[in-house]
């Protein structure tokens, strides 16, 4: 499951000013799919619709054939993970931000919530290492460490699709680079979409999607893209 389709999508914030003027997406199941363009372009629109922020002004969204606006919020906010760019943590522990959203969970699920992400591979990485730093509070976190700890907690929750908004566009290119690179060994089998600003970052994926002034301009992989350009 995860395969999601826009089907000549419009939206407008104003009725007089339409910001996504027909797209056309069909992102297969388990896809990665990158989205890129200038700022301004519409990309973050595009997340917020299939999260059902916003309501489509014309055309439709589809998950696995169903219109999104068939669905339950609680099933579809259960599908779909989004990450955003500026994460704010609890001053708690990491195993508590990371179990976040559990309602009741008790510390001994929480940290093996926690754990769970960390053979995900995600906060493997932070320093000291996981398993001395996931009961600690008052974590001083770089950043990138904020953003592992965010994609870890949306990832507990085991979406069948992902969507990094920008979720790495803030930090310094190596940083960025490196989680990428993380969620690339470990994102097998779910629908990925990231939204960023840089085409370095996702060399990988297996399609990239220019947006610009809410179209669509060409989609295709990194190496087709660099070949047009
Ligand atoms: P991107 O993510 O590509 O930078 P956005 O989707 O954030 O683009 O924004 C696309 C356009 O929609 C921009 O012109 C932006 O100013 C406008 N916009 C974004 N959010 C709102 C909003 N809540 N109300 C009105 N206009 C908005
Ligand atoms: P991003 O591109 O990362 O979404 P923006 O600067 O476009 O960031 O938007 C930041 C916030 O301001 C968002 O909540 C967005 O909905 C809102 N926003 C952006 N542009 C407008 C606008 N023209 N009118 C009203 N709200 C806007």
């Amino acid at each position: 499951s995860g395969h999601v389709r826009f089907e000549d999508v419009h939206f407008a914030y104003d009725p007089d000013r339409e910001i996504l003027k027909g797209i056309d997406l069909d992102i297969p199941a388990g896809a990665t799919v990158a989205v890129v363009g200038p700022s301004g372009a519409g990309k973050s629109t595009l997340a917020r619709l299939m999260y059902r922020f916003y309501d489509v002004t014309g055309g439709r969204i589809t998950i696995d054939g169903q219109d999104i606006r068939d669905v339950t919020q609680s099933s579809l906010r259960g599908s779909i993970g989004i990450v955003p760019q500026d994460t704010v943590l609890f001053n708690d522990t990491i195993g508590y931000n990371i179990a976040y959203g559990r309602e009741g969970a008790t510390p001994d699920e929480i940290a093996s919530a926690a754990r769970g992400a960390a053979i995900a591979g995600f906060i493997q990485s932070l320093p000291d290492g996981f398993e001395t730093r996931v009961g600690e509070r008052g974590l001083k976190l770089s950043g990138g460490e904020k953003q592992r700890v965010a994609i870890a907690r949306t990832l507990v929750k085991n979406p069948p699709i992902l969507i990094l908004d920008e979720a790495t566009s803030a930090l310094d290119s190596r940083t960025e680079a490196d989680i990428q690179a993380t969620l690339e060994a470990i994102e097998h089998g779910r629908t990925t979409i990231v939204i960023a600003h840089r085409l370095s970052t996702v060399v990988h994926a297996d399609r990239i999607i220019v947006l610009e002034s809410g179209r669509v301009a060409e989609q295709g992989t990194h190496a087709q893209l660099l070949r047009k350009n």
